[in-house]
């Protein structure tokens, strides 16, 4: 008797969308390999924890579920202890969410663990470019390696970066992916040795100025040490209009916008980091959960398929493995 090999895939990205992926191939009894470009796990979903031990959760913020299969996964992640219900104080007239906001428990990067227990996740290993070989998928790596003899890739990168790989493959898959639109966002992580009086742990600024978006980390990790920690995101506009300026000179430029935004300055900082997210939030979504080229063993998906959050990007790695599953026979 012969045993045919299990098919060889390639999954590149390690947030929500490449996790949701590898996870649903995985339980269909398909083994892919994820490659993931960063030191850690979650993408856009991140959390910053600094030399002096201060966390921030300065990617995502929180997650909502519309869709019951991914109400029912952020049910498992808290029973897993990795999800809870968030829900700050909100600045004074806010409208009450109309879903229940979620969080990781120890942080929005740990969050997504879970999906990747049981999966081969390999760490700090960009993807610089995809081609064929003898009809299967050739990856290279930076650094000069390569995985060779894929029988499939599924591409998980934020779209701008997801359109260079699929260029550099010939693929005519790049060409869709130019209606997508998305939107930078400049992260400021603030850390204070005196509280800031505000009257709110978060929220959302209205009022069309350079700050979008402010929470109190401690309303996310609790713990009271003495040091009120803040997470900033800067508006759409704001982050386009200093988008190639480096975090030292965004610093103090969104500190005081910041300062005459609220009319309340904060306090000397004792941590004051920007990160800028290049590809924050998609403005305008393909409007289809994935593409796939069935027959050169390509897809490609991703939170920018369908939105401009964390949900979407489950939604279309989940539906990435079931056409990827069909189209192996799996
Ligand atoms: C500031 C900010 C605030 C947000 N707020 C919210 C919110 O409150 N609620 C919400 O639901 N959503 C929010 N979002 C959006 C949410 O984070 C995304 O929708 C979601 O995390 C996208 O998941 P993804 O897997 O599609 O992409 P990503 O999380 O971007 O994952 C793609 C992964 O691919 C990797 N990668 C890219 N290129 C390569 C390569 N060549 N080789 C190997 N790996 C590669 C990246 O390192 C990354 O880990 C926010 C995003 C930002 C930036």
């Amino acid at each position: 008797m012969t045993v045919s090999p299990s098919p060889r895939i390639a999954i590149v990205g390690a947030g929500m969308a490449g996790l949701a992926c590898a996870r649903e191939l995985h339980r269909r009894g398909l083994a892919p390999q994820v490659l993931e470009k960063s030191r850690g796990l979650g993408g856009r979903m991140a959390t910053r924890r600094t030399e002096r031990g201060d966390r921030f959760d300065h990617g995502a913020q929180f997650v909502t579920a519309r869709d019951p299969r991914f109400a029912a996964e952020l049910q498992a992640l808290a029973q897993a202890g990795a999800a809870r219900p968030w829900a700050p104080r909100l600045p004074a007239g806010s409208e009450a969410p109309r879903r229940p906001w979620w969080i990781g428990t120890q942080g929005m990067r740990p969050l997504v663990g879970p999906l990747a227990e049981a999966l081969e996740v390999r760490l700090q290993a960009t993807v610089t470019g995809l081609s064929r070989h003898d009809g299967r998928w050739r990856l290279a790596l930076d650094g000069g390696e390569y995985v060779d003899g894929l029988d499939a890739v599924a591409i998980t990168a934020p779209a701008p970066q997801a359109r260079v790989l699929l260029e550099g493959a010939g693929s005519p898959l790049a060409a869709a992916l130019d209606a997508v639109e998305t939107a930078p966002c400049w992260a400021l992580m603030l850390a204070f040795g005196t509280p800031w009086a505000l009257p709110f742990e978060a929220g959302r600024v209205e009022d069309g100025g350079p700050v979008a978006w402010l929470a109190r980390q401690s309303s996310r990790f609790g713990g009271d040490d003495g040091i009120d920690r803040w997470v900033v995101h800067a508006s759409p506009a704001w982050s386009r209009e200093h988008l190639e300026r480096t975090p030292e000179a965004v610093v103090p430029q969104l500190l005081s916008a910041l300062a005459s935004q609220l009319g309340t300055p904060p306090p000397p900082s004792i941590v004051a980091q920007a990160h800028r997210w290049r590809y924050a939030m998609t403005t305008r979504p393909l409007g289809q959960p994935f593409l796939a080229d069935p027959a050169a063993r390509l897809w490609v998906g991703g939170d920018w398929c369908l939105g401009a959050r964390v949900e979407n990007a489950f939604q279309s790695g989940v539906a990435l493995a079931g056409s990827i599953a069909d189209a192996l026979g799996a």
